[in-house]
């Protein structure tokens, strides 16, 4: 079935949204409807089929979903979209008038699945999102837009979700944002838009609109936020979804600022600043340089006197001297941790140098 629906020339934010998971009609057809009545979303969604992570939790309601976002689709004249995994959900979802699809993080970290499902929607005009993979791996996620691409599926059809990265450990998120690397996929697709999926990446319903807000800042194209008419009582994904009103009621909340402005003061005012940064990069670079220089002298000094690169305490030692400092540079210990590790890494790689020639 052929679908008026397409990413090009789309005003930004293109909003997403709908249930987690298709779950019986009612829900599904009062979700989308309320939605619909916000005006503000673009798309609707809904979960078909869940890969999840452990068995015995709700796995999807299967084909009898697709009709209901079909009926929903009727009733509202907006598009629809659905995950899909493999050959036959493609299929099914095409078949039922599906105007979008996304290949959800489990999937794009298998090459045979992306695969699949690239060769299921050879010659097909739907748009397809691709969601970063589970792990913080970006060939992965430029593999399955490749995948796409090599079966003709145009560019311009193709769309990237950021829902963050699984990772051992807690904090305040599902996911990781790592947004760094959502960046760095920017960079490698320019022209490819670039949504943020706000739910998977909080995993609940605290930090929503601070995670959406960030993502318009960092300008993203739109985002895909999951709303549930009654998100208590949802079989997937409870504590993340917003009833439609407060969905409305965060949507409206985020400021899409514009991409740039003509406003001499501003640019004016851009301008010094970034002479500012640029010299003071300058500055930091040139410290740093010299800072190594002084690690390869330590290196020959060690290599002349058969000592090892580490010395115990040493680091440590410095470590706690410069976070100690944190609160007085107005920097997180978190921060100053990370520049020191980038540091430690590339002196122990001089001395490394100095003291082991191979021939
Ligand atoms: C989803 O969008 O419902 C979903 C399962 O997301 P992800 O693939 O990002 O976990
Ligand atoms: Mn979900």
């Amino acid at each position: 079935m052929k679908t008026n629906f397409s990413l090009e020339n789309r005003k930004r934010p293109l909003i997403i949204s709908g249930p987690c998971s298709a779950e019986t009609e009612q829900q599904t057809l009062d979700t989308c409807i309320q939605l619909a009545a916000t005006g503000l979303v673009d798309v609707l969604r809904a979960g078909i089929w869940k890969p999840r992570t452990r068995p015995g939790t709700f796995e999807g309601i299967g084909l009898v979903g697709l009709s209901w976002m079909a009926r929903a689709k009727e009733q509202t004249g907006l598009p629809f979209g659905v995950e899909v995994a493999n050959a036959k959900h493609v299929e099914s979802a095409l078949e039922f008038g599906a105007d979008l699809v996304w290949l959800g993080a489990r999937t794009t970290g298998n090459p045979f699945s992306v695969q699949e499902v690239a060769d299921a929607l050879r010659g097909s005009n739907v748009t397809v999102l691709v969601k970063n993979p589970m792990n913080p791996d970006l060939e992965l996620w430029a593999g399955a837009v490749a995948r796409l691409a090599n079966v003709g599926i145009p560019m311009a059809h193709i769309g990237l979700i950021h829902r963050g990265f699984s990772y051992f450990g807690h904090s305040e998120y599902r996911n990781a944002p790592m947004w760094h690397l959502a960046i760095e996929m920017r960079n490698r697709f320019p022209e490819m838009k670039m949504i943020c999926d706000p739910s998977h990446i909080c995993g609940n319903r605290t930090h929503l609109l601070e995670v959406s807000q960030k993502a318009a800042d960092l300008r993203f194209d739109g985002l895909i936020v999951e709303s549930h008419i009654c998100p208590d009582k949802a079989w997937s994904d409870a504590s993340q979804q917003l009833t439609p009103p407060d969905f409305e009621k965060m949507i409206r909340s985020i400021n899409w600022r514009a991409d740039s402005t003509d406003n001499p003061e501003f640019v004016k005012a851009l301008s010094d600043l970034r002479d500012q940064i640029d010299q003071i990069d300058s500055e930091v670079f040139d410290l740093l340089s010299r800072r190594m220089k002084v690690a390869e002298k330590i290196g020959e000094v060690k290599k002349e006197n058969n000592v090892a690169i580490l010395q115990g305490g040493r680091w440590s030692s410095i470590v706690e001297k410069v976070t100690s400092q944190a609160p007085k540079l107005g920097l997180s210990e978190e921060f100053l941790k990370t520049v020191l590790e980038a540091i430690h890494i590339e002196s122990i790689n001089r001395q490394n140098e100095v003291m082991n020639k191979y021939e």
